[in-house]
């Protein structure tokens, strides 16, 4: 099902984030090794060992949005594009709780992090200090060297209306001069996060946003998403946003989306097999 449409114009005046890009994953089967069948048999022989198949552990690579100080240096937005933009920017600031972005979207990533190695991720996280300099470009390669399957960018929106309020989640779009073979599977996961999310936490849902304007997903050269958790300029998602309560929920929310986006993607890879080996007709 798709529900995203594009862009809403309200949103706009929000964004204050770029994306990177993502990884693609092998999907990941983890067949339970069954447990030895236990033949009637006597104890002598060593039963063979059950063939399984190896489990996959998929990588997820987490890209708190922004850094303490910004970098007004330009890079070119997507290979090859002579439109540039900063490598870098401090993001917005909560309009209530004070609490600067760059740091909200660490505070996140991180929740995001352990509960994620908790579900058997492995995890590589772009940043774990807000006082480091790293564009967005960069953020994008850094993803596909670690081997991770898909990037996710964790931000909060801003918005000159203090009424604005809700979670978006923003991909490339299909015709992207720089990555659309990219879209299908970011597109999935962009939704797939979107609705978990918006479930977790009751907040608002915005529709997924798809865009060529963000530096890190047109640089990404694996899935990508990026997830606007909430408005930093809305009193009570910003009050809100400032309790680890909530941040946890969220971040829960986040890790179910990546969870089906999985589920999905291997359901896929066994629907093919069982294709291929389905023949005739
Ligand atoms: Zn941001």
């Amino acid at each position: 099902m798709r529900r995203g449409g594009r862009l809403l114009p309200g949103l706009l005046a929000a964004v204050a984030c770029a994306a990177l890009s993502a990884c693609a994953a092998p999907p990941a089967e983890t067949a339970p090794p069954s447990a030895a069948p236990e033949t009637p048999a006597p104890i002598a022989e060593t039963a063979p060992i059950a063939s399984e198949t190896p489990e996959i552990v998929r990588c997820v690579v987490i890209d708190p949005g922004h850094q303490r100080y910004g970098s007004a240096e330009q890079e070119p937005i997507g290979p090859g594009a002579a439109e540039t933009k900063a490598r870098v920017t401090g993001g917005t600031t909560g309009r209530y709780s004070g609490i600067p972005e760059y740091e909200l979207n660490l505070q996140l990533g991180l929740q995001l992090r352990a509960i994620l190695e908790a579900r058997g991720y492995r995890v590589v996280m772009t940043r774990t200090d807000n006082d480091v300099d790293l564009s967005n470009a960069e953020r994008a390669a850094l993803a596909a060297e670690a081997g991770g399957d898909v990037l996710v960018r964790i931000h909060a929106n801003g918005s000159d209306d203090p009424a604005a309020n809700g979670a978006m989640t923003i991909c490339m779009t299909p015709e992207s001069p720089y990555n659309s073979a990219l879209y299908p599977q970011s597109y999935a996961l962009a939704l797939s996060i979107l609705d978990a999310l918006t479930a977790r936490t009751g907040c608002r849902r915005e529709p997924v946003w798809e865009t060529d304007s963000m530096s890190g997903i047109n640089w990404s050269t694996i899935p990508v998403t990026i997830v606007e958790v909430g408005y930093m300029t809305n009193e009570r998602e910003d009050l809100l946003l400032a309790t680890d309560a909530y941040r946890e929920q969220a971040a829960l929310g986040i890790a179910d989306g990546i969870d089906q986006y999985f589920a999905a993607l291997s359901e896929e890879a066994a629907r093919g097999a069982a294709g291929q080996t389905g023949g005739g007709a």
